[in-house]
């Protein structure tokens, strides 16, 4: 027998809390399988943060990344929520009701909220997840401000790079550190970085280890020279790493429309309503918020407001099915 819910959310970061805390408050009973995600903790990306100064509603310092999730999903249990610590290992939303594998435990659903993130790629260093947030950092924009007045080490040749570089010379000194002499990186955002002061190249080098200090945070990188073969010590107070996300949407393959680049299509150009922007896949009765279908933004608060936007359209299309 397989266990029956209207409604169930697939991963737990902001997105997944949000569209919890608004599908329990609308009375759905939501079920949510936290597990899933950014290949961390349930709670997504966050989990992997301190703290977060720039998620509105918490001044003077701001709050950390893993307590902002713990009330994140306190609140979504307060309004009847249930929460519950597994990784999804199969999905089936061929047809009506959809289905979903816990191992060998089924699930039925009415409707599927996805919200299973994106995560940052990393360099395949041992030990590297364990640094995140002790000197090395994916996030420009969450981790910046820590660095004033610092010297930072941005990994990368890409827009995402550049983008976080510019970005970091609000703080302090950067040298972009790049496997190459050639960009992926779009001409006018690379040259925007080219013509900044505050930055330095450094080509033709692939990371091979990082440097830490005596209380084990990162310090830089050994890294080899690709046309010499030399190897450097580059030295900085602090390292972000800007090579790439990977949307956790292996899961969906051959089940949902997808981007190129593997993240979720969603809204009109999945057949979802033309009128206003909105989270429905290709399979209608399924949603998806967050990092999972947006390779944009990227940004705590807008994968809350897409969560948010998810639970809004998968309680109206559930009523619209009575
Ligand atoms: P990209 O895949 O475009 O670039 C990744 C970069 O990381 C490349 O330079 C790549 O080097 C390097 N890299 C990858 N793996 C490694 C590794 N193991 N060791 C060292 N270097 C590595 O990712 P982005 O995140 O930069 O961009 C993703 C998409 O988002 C793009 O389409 C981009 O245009 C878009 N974007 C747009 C923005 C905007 O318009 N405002 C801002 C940010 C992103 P190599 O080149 O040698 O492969």
């Amino acid at each position: 027998m397989s266990e029956k819910h209207r409604i169930i959310v697939i991963g737990s970061g902001p997105a997944g809390d949000t569209a919890a805390l608004y599908t329990a408050r609308a009375g759905l009973k939501p079920l949510v399988l936290a597990g899933f995600g950014a290949g961390g903790p349930p709670g997504g990306q966050l989990m992997l943060t301190t703290e977060i100064e720039n998620f509105p509603g918490f001044p003077n310092g701001g709050i950390s990344g893993p307590e902002l999730m713990a009330r994140m999903r306190q609140q979504a249990i307060d309004f009847g929520a249930e929460f519950r610590d597994v990784d999804v290992t199969r999905v089936d939303f061929s047809k009506q009701p959809f289905r979903i594998w816990v191992d060998d435990n089924e699930l039925v659903a009415e409707a599927v909220i996805i919200s299973t993130g994106a995560r940052s790629r990393l360099l395949g260093i041992d030990g590297e997840e364990k640094l995140i947030a002790r000197g090395l950092h994916t996030c420009a924009t969450c981790d910046g401000a820590f660095y004033r007045n610092k010297k930072m080490i941005v990994i990368g040749g890409g827009d995402t790079a550049m983008e976080e570089a510019s970005f970091l010379t609000r703080f302090g000194d950067v040298n972009v550190v790049h496997r190459r002499e050639e960009f992926r990186a779009s001409k006018t955002m690379l040259e925007r970085a080219q013509k900044n002061p505050k930055i330095t190249w450094t080509l033709n080098e692939q990371p091979l280890e990082y440097l830490k200090r005596d209380n084990g945070t990162v310090c830089g990188i050994k890294s080899r020279n690709t046309k010499t073969g030399e190897v450097t010590d580059i030295k900085s107070d602090g390292v972000f790493l800007a090579i790439g996300h990977i949307p956790n949407t292996d899961l969906f393959k051959g089940q949902l429309k997808m981007h190129d680049n593997g993240y979720l299509v969603t809204g009109a150009a999945a057949g979802g309503p033309k009128e206003h922007p909105n989270t429905y896949t290709s399979v209608e009765g399924v949603f998806a918020a967050g990092d999972v279908q947006d390779h944009t933004y990227r940004q705590a608060i807008t994968a809350a407001g897409t969560g948010c936007m998810a639970a809004i359209d998968a309680e109206r299309w559930l009523a619209a099915r009575e």
